[in-house]
């Protein structure tokens, strides 16, 4: 016989700071997701969780209810070892554009689903949808015959995973519950395992540009999120890596798409490649086609200096729609309504450059948006030409503007002002890559 719960015991019991049994979360989330729970009932449920925690058991039937809530999709029929890659967010983050593209060249299939920006972070699908006519709808019958294919497809959330989560984080969003380490690990993995994936590499971002300011907080979610990919019997490896600046000199959509294609032909960042070839080694590790992460990251490298990543990123824009003359000939992208340098107001070494400030900026030129409605402008965002640890001289220019309209410019240049910090001593940037967790625990990286 079926057991009949008292909604109001288990929020006491969790309010009371003892652990829920998986039997009881899986009737919470499937009455919520059946409308026999009202939001004011879990939303008092998600505050109790968000003020006491939930263990790893608790944090595992969370994602477990929250991942069936939907369709979990099965890619068993696409040979090999299907790994995908989750960034927690960041400025500047365009990993996932030239990450997919050189996995899927090294033989590894990637089975990409994305999200948009929000706030003053960007999204994959927004970047991508900056290359004219890419369309990042496909149907999940789809999904799988361009995965078969090019062992690559890069969509967006479909309706159908994960339902529970996105009724859930849209009530988190409004009862102050976003910011709680098992929520966010649970409502991350519950759509990356209904992708139908066999193992997963997570960059989780610390500092200001970051979801998470900390390292130590860094490391908290990193470990919820291994414990779980691990519990679903994925081959899960996380890193933490510095967001206190952006990644790369580019932010902005159509200006990050181009980045990329700089970083696939063989001219990309420092910062930005050292992240893409260690997160892109790591997957081709777990996907089988190396024997470590340094044989991996060997082979990331010659599937650039090949150019074979490239064409792969050419292939799948033409397969998915989008104007592949402008991978070829990215300078003849349309310009942004207004450009205008910003540029130093002393000598000195930059020794610092706000990555939150920034991404406000960017958001400002009309890069970014506020509320889910808001149009971007894919031409816009900034290009830094100077940061941490540069030395600049009074009137070098420190970065260039792109925005739609002289009011969005003045604005954003207000913002940029304040992100950079200058000081007459010099300083070098800080590493990039700060730990590694996977199954046998937490790595300092040298
Ligand atoms: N991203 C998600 O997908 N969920 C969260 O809760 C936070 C960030």
């Amino acid at each position: 016989m079926k057991r009949s719960y008292n909604i109001v015991e288990l929020i006491r019991k969790k309010r009371d700071g003892k652990a829920l049994t998986a039997e009881e979360i899986h009737h919470l989330i499937t009455s919520y997701t059946k409308d026999e729970l009202p939001d004011y009932q879990m939303s008092a449920f998600l505050m109790a969780s968000f003020l006491n925690g939930l263990n790893d058991e608790e944090s595992a039937a969370f994602t477990k209810e929250m991942l069936h809530s939907g369709q979990v999709l099965d890619l068993s029929e696409i040979p090999g070892v299907k790994v995908d890659k989750h960034s927690t967010g960041g400025v500047g983050d365009k990993v996932s554009v030239l990450l997919a593209p050189i996995v899927a060249a090294a033989g590894v299939p990637v089975p990409m689903i994305s999200g948009r920006g929000l706030g003053h972070t960007g999204g994959t699908l927004d970047k991508l949808e900056s290359i004219t006519g890419f369309n990042v709808n496909l149907n999940l019958e789809q999904y799988r015959d361009v995965l078969a294919r090019h062992n690559m497809v890069l969509i967006g959330q479909t309706e159908d995973i994960a339902p529970a989560d996105k009724r859930m984080y849209a009530l988190r969003d409004v009862t102050a519950t976003v910011e709680c380490i098992p929520l966010i690990a649970g409502s991350i993995m519950s759509k990356k395992l209904a992708e139908g994936i066999d193992a997963l590499v997570l960059d989780v971002k610390f500092g200001d540009g970051a979801f998470m300011k900390t390292i130590e907080d860094a490391r908290k979610l990193a470990e919820k999120l291994v414990s779980i990919g691990l519990e679903f019997k994925k081959d899960t490896i996380a890193y933490l890596t510095n967001m206190e600046q952006p990644l790369g000199n580019a932010i902005g959509n159509w200006l990050e798409i181009k980045e990329s294609i700089d970083g696939l032909s063989g001219n990309g960042p420092d910062d930005l490649m050292e992240v893409t070839y260690l997160l892109s080694g790591t997957m081709i590790y777990q996907g089988k086609k190396a024997d470590s992460i340094e044989e991996g990251i060997a082979v990331a490298k010659e599937m650039v200096s090949s150019g074979k990543a490239l064409k792969k990123l050419r292939d799948i824009v033409e397969e998915q729609d989008g104007d592949v003359n402008l991978i070829d000939h990215p300078e003849t992208y349309p310009k942004a309504s207004v450009t205008k340098d910003l540029r130093a107001n002393m000598d000195g070494c930059v020794t610092k450059l706000d990555a939150f400030a920034c991404g406000l900026a960017s958001l400002e030129t009309g890069a970014g948006r506020r509320t889910k409605e808001d149009e971007i402008d894919p031409t816009t965002g900034i290009y830094l030409h100077k940061k941490v640890g540069d030395d600049v001289k009074k009137g070098d220019v420190l970065a260039t503007l792109y925005a739609g309209s002289e009011e969005q410019m003045s604005q954003a240049v207000e913002l940029l002002e304040k992100a950079f910090t200058f000081s007459e001593t010099s300083v070098k940037a800080e590493k990039m890559v700060h730990a590694r967790i996977d199954k046998d625990g937490f790595h300092e990286e040298k």
